[in-house]
């Protein structure tokens, strides 16, 4: 039987605030799976708003909306869950999409940054032709909790020294307080917000 989280708190920022997103739909309709992978993860499963054509593509306008005035050129999305609205997103916006991936995924040469995470540790790459230093870039992945994951993308990113990084999720486990490991000058932005 499916389970949906009931206690959301959900506050409008600005980005948000331009969208049309009904906030609330949206966050009843995430699937929580207790102990998953592991006991204790209270693991939150966006395939439940995928699986919904009126939510998917709520959410591809609300991203769009968010970012469409910022003059991005790409957008980055860490495998795996990053690679549903990441490319949804960049086709929105006219612009290419480039995949940041697992150690070992990536054919061409690389950059890499190891990072431990909620539960694990793990190694993400990119090409080292996929950025230059004219674009701005909206890295994409669909849940924050500690932020080792976001912040190692973030430091492959800066390799390229792009003219800006915007951060998305859309989701954000607000009690880890993975935001605080963002440099300020980042833009950090996510969609639904819960208590874990
Ligand atoms: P972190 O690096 O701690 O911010 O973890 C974020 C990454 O791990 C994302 O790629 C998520 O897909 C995954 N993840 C971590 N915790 C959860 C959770 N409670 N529910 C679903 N995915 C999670």
């Amino acid at each position: 039987m499916e389970q949906f989280i009931n206690s959301n708190k959900q506050v409008m920022n600005n980005y948000l605030f331009s969208t049309n997103m009904n906030i609330e739909k949206l966050s009843k309709s995430v699937r929580n799976v207790p102990d998953f992978p592991i006991p204790g993860i209270q693991f939150k499963d966006v395939t439940t708003l995928f699986k919904n054509p009126e939510i998917l593509k709520e959410l591809s306008d609300g991203l769009y909306e968010m970012y469409k005035d910022k003059g991005v050129t790409k957008v980055v999305g860490i495998e795996s869950r990053g690679f549903i609205m990441g490319p949804l997103l960049a086709e929105r916006l006219h612009v290419g999409f480039v995949p940041i991936r697992k150690k070992g995924k990536l054919p061409a040469e690389t950059y890499e940054m190891s990072y431990d995470k909620e539960y694990g540790k793990d190694t993400i790459q990119i090409h080292r032709d996929a950025l230059d230093e004219n674009d701005v870039v909206v890295l994409h992945d669909d849940l924050l909790a500690t932020g080792g994951t976001m912040i190692a993308a973030v430091e492959l990113i800066k390799k390229f020294c792009p003219k800006k990084i915007y951060v998305n999720f859309l989701i954000e486990l607000e009690d880890l307080k993975g935001r605080a490991a963002f440099d300020p000058e980042i833009e950090v932005e996510s969609i639904l917000k819960y208590d874990i």
